[in-house]
């Protein structure tokens, strides 16, 4: 059996490990477009830092792995697949015959008006590439822009700060992390970014830039402010990498549409992981997560049933755990809450502590927090386990601290709390 693999990210590195453990025999490739070894995206904060060095990025720690485990890398692009002929189109011209095909492409930063500018000064932060040249121009002293306020950009906000860079975000609207978080935590974050140093300009864009004789980039704002950027870094989202497979007969959506099996409508080929628009068990749609547990888990399932096994994907959960310069926040499951839903809210704004939950009936259906660490596995199990809160409802209502009370007494009761904390 050929077992083809377009992507060396963690969904298909891990469907890789797992075809190799099911099914010994099979040949296995893996095509990535990029010239590294497999490694992690999550990572490239920690080699911003200084915390790692380019080797600690590796997703597996011995470089021989994948000799090992006799799983061959190809470094090339996909152009084409070609799903009536089993095969995929290389950008060097070769094609690659398979068995059975996952696509574990991942997403990419969008692009902005900025890259006409042609200037190595100008970043997104999502390969190990860009972190490469991040690090050239983002040293003491230097005047760094980061364009957008989502969670790439505020991930990477205390490894600019640790390399000592005079760091100015901007956002289009009004708040930070808009995707995660409502306007009340989400003014909290910016109160912090302000507290801890950092220039937080809401509601501002580039009306024009250009680069000046030193290579400097020179920014006008739409507010009139200015300045002379020794690096911008565009962090303003990411779409999933599927033009490739226009043409093919394979359906996507938002993301390459998957059923719970993670095949997609050709039946010999699968996705998974970031280009795949899953199944969410905390809102019950198929949608793209951009979360690596996301594509770790459908990396795994997919592998295995690559293998001839039947195994049922049961679903993610969209949770985002987020350290912004310092201050922890999470979001969990439908954090906006739903119509006719109920909520509860324990703020303590002084002290940047907050808690939102959401229910459904007496389910809790998502949440969100700030400057609380140690309860995404509480959160989560509730979540997951769609346990029936009964009187601890009312309880979470007067005080949402008790969530991780609510969640022992619910799921201790119903004896299946095993392996949720953590
Ligand atoms: C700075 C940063 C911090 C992050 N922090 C977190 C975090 O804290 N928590 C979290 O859950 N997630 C985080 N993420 C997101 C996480 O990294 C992704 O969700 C995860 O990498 C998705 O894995 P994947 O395998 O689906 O895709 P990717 O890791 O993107 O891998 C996709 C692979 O496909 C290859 N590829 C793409 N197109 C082609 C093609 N046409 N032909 C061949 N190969 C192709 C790419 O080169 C790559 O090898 C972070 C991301 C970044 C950039």
């Amino acid at each position: 059996m050929r077992h083809v693999i377009i992507g060396a990210g963690p969904a298909g590195v891990i469907a890789a490990e797992t075809i190799r453990k099911a099914d010994p025999a099979s040949s296995i490739t893996i095509i990535g477009a990029e010239k590294e070894t497999p490694y992690s995206r999550m990572a490239l904060p920690y080699l911003l830092h200084g915390r790692i060095e380019e080797k600690g990025t590796n997703l597996r720690t011995s470089e021989d792995q994948f000799n090992t485990l006799k799983i061959d890398l190809i470094n090339a692009r996909v152009d084409k697949v070609d799903p009536p002929n089993n095969k995929v189109i290389l950008d060097n011209g070769d094609s690659v015959d398979y068995d059975q095909l996952l696509i574990a492409t991942g997403s990419r930063p969008y692009t902005s008006n900025l890259d006409e500018l042609n200037s190595s000064r100008v970043q997104s932060c999502w390969t190990l590439e860009d972190g490469r040249k991040i690090m050239e121009h983002a040293n003491k002293g230097d005047d760094v822009l980061l364009v957008g306020a989502g969670f790439v950009a505020c991930i990477i906000m205390n490894a600019l700060i640790a390399r000592g860079t005079n760091l100015t975000t901007i956002v289009r609207g009004k708040q930070m992390v808009r995707s995660m978080m409502n306007p009340t935590a989400s003014a909290m974050v910016k109160q912090w970014c302000l507290k801890e140093g950092l220039n937080v300009l809401t509601e501002t864009i580039i009306d024009d830039a250009c680069i000046k004789d030193d290579g400097k980039i020179e920014v006008n704002f739409n507010t009139g402010d200015k300045m002379d950027a020794d690096l911008i870094i565009v962090a303003t989202g990411v779409q999933p990498n599927v033009e490739f497979l226009e043409g093919s007969g394979i359906e996507v959506d938002n993301g390459i549409v998957i059923d719970e099996y993670l095949r997609t409508n050709i039946p010999n080929i699968y996705a998974a992981g970031d280009c795949a628009q899953g199944f969410d068990f905390s809102t019950g749609e198929q949608t793209v997560h951009i979360i690596q547990p996301t594509a770790a888990d459908h990396g795994r399932v997919a592998g295995l049933n690559m293998t001839g096994h039947n195994s049922r994907f049961q679903g993610s959960i969209l949770m985002n755990v987020l350290d912004t310069v310092g201050l922890i926040s999470g979001s969990f499951g439908k954090w906006q809450g739903i119509e006719g839903g109920e909520s509860a809210e324990l703020l303590d704004e002084e002290n940047y502590k907050y808690i939102n939950l959401q229910f459904e009936e007496d389910r809790l259906i998502g949440a969100l927090t700030l400057g609380h660490t140690g309860h995404v596995g509480v959160i989560r199990g509730l979540i997951q386990s769609k346990v029936k809160l009964g009187d601890w409802k009312d309880k979470l209502k007067e005080d949402p601290s008790l969530f991780m009370h609510a969640y022992l007494a619910k799921t201790q009761a119903i004896g299946h709390n095993a392996g949720v904390f953590g």
